[in-house]
């Protein structure tokens, strides 16, 4: 029995308790909807395609458009062939995409559908395509199902065709699309020209124009997808996320490609810079360096309330390291640092960096559970909590001044229009940071202690 009281934090090998992951197919929904005019199509149940759609919708105030092969008895045991073929005739007479994006989950899955068969002979009207991935539920998480996705793009179209684009691809891994702006307006600094694959902005966070679109003006053209093997180099973010997308498109086009982390905080940032600087190979402009200037200067005036701070991260894997970099960088103790998705990666990047920094007594765990990082708390309080709105409950039973970041954050408005990447992303995190310390210094500190603060 799981008790909440107890010191004793327990191993659990089969069991999950407030997971800290979501299932493939919200990923692949999400990778989809960053490719221009694709309808996302849930092969499985109805209830899948709702709960991905809603989840992704609940996060972004955004309509996340996607289909269902609508999966009922019937085709759950006897496949669901004609559940896609009439899907699909229906999408495109009712819906008109350029591109349906399929992808699988546990039920298709488990009955074994061959995706690739069934699309082979599916009869499409000139020029409309249709791609797939698999993505089983019960292997990793909804990080998996974004890269298969882009694999699966990958995989049906792109081709090396000699001649070269003079682009470099960038795969930006899962951020929302305030970051993907602010990557590619660094990009754009640097004077590299660059195709974000795949690029939710313009799609997930569209303008209020008064006529609804349903397909809005972002997204990757699926020519862009189909010229990535003629690219000039590729720049993926995210170790996690980004490697097995870059492997994919390297095998398949030889293009060369460079991993690195999430540019969250200065150094990391800094490296996303480099990269582009060897793309362009020109000078970092004056502007930009007066950005990193900026979130130094920040850092440093505020570190009398920061260092030392404890703090608890957890969320996806990328976007997690990219926290505790910066967090080392303001001089907290990252003392719990977990991600739900399973990937023993992740804990030795992070234990790098604790390396990296000294710093002592850290926690990293991959395929982690919120209960877990719960008990680890009680046993031992942080300062700071940063992660999605699931970490709420545990702030407010243990009153931890608490950080919306990563996905999916439901209970607040605007956050994925705002970077966390960049220096500007840097500046807005340790402003959010800060602000959130002190508040509870304010609320909490002796009456004599306010005053002075006054
Ligand atoms: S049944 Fe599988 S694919 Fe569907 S929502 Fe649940 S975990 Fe996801």
């Amino acid at each position: 029995m799981l008790d909440m009281t107890t010191k004793d934090v327990k191993v659990r090998e089969a069991l999950r308790v407030n997971p800290c992951k979501t299932c493939q197919p919200v990923g692949a929904m999400y990778a989809a909807l960053g490719v221009a005019k694709c309808m996302p199509h849930s092969h499985g149940s109805q209830g899948c395609c709702s709960y991905h759609r809603t989840v992704l919708s609940r996060h972004f105030k955004e309509p996340a458009i996607a289909s269902s092969s609508s999966f009922t008895e019937g085709a759950s045991v006897f496949g669901g062939k004609s559940n896609l073929s009439t899907s699909a005739k229906n999408i495109f007479d009712m819906y008109n995409p350029d591109v349906i994006a399929v992808h699988t989950t546990c039920l298709s899955e488990t009955i074994g559908d061959d995706l690739s068969s069934f699309i082979m002979d599916l009869e499409l009207p000139d020029g409309k395509l249709v791609v797939h991935t698999n993505t089983p539920s019960y292997v990793g998480s909804h990080i998996n199902g974004f890269f298969n996705m882009m694999i699966g793009f990958m995989n049906y179209l792109t081709k090396k065709t000699g001649t070269p684009t003079g682009k470099t691809a960038v795969f930006p891994g899962w951020v929302n699309p305030g970051d993907i702006r602010e990557l590619k307006r660094i990009a754009a600094q640097m004077n590299v020209p660059a195709v974000f694959f795949p690029d939710q902005s313009g799609v997930l966070d569209a303008p209020m124009t008064g006529r609804y679109e349903f397909y809005p003006e972002g997204g990757t053209t699926l020519d862009e997808i189909r010229t990535l093997g003629d690219s000039d180099g590729l720049i993926a973010l995210g170790e996690i996320i980004g490697v097995e997308p870059a492997e994919a498109l390297n095998k398949k086009c030889k293009v060369p490609y460079t991993l690195l982390p999430l540019p969250v905080g200065v150094a990391y940032t800094d490296q996303y810079v480099l990269a582009l600087r060897k793309q362009s190979r020109t000078e970092v402009p004056a502007a930009l360096e007066e950005e990193r200037g900026r979130l130094v200067d920040l850092m440093l005036d505020s570190s009398q309330y920061t260092s030392g701070k404890k703090v608890a991260i957890f969320g996806d894997p990328d976007i997690v390291i990219g926290l505790t970099s910066l967090a080392l960088e303001m001089g907290m103790v990252p003392k719990y640092v977990i991600t739900g998705t399973p990937k023993e990666e992740f804990t030795r990047k992070v234990t790098e960096l604790f390396e990296k920094y000294g710093a002592t007594d850290c926690k990293a765990k991959a395929s982690a559970d919120l209960f877990e990082l719960h008990q680890w708390i009680k046993n031992e309080p942080v300062d700071l909590l940063i992660g999605s709105t699931y970490g709420k409950q545990i702030a407010r039973a243990e009153d931890i001044p608490f950080i919306r970041a990563g996905f999916p954050v439901l209970d607040r408005y605007g956050g994925p229009l705002l970077p966390v990447v960049g220096y500007n992303g840097g500046v807005l995190l340790v402003e959010k940071i800060v602000g959130a310390l002190l508040d509870k210094f304010d609320r909490t500190c002796a009456e004599e202690d306010f005053e002075i603060v006054l």
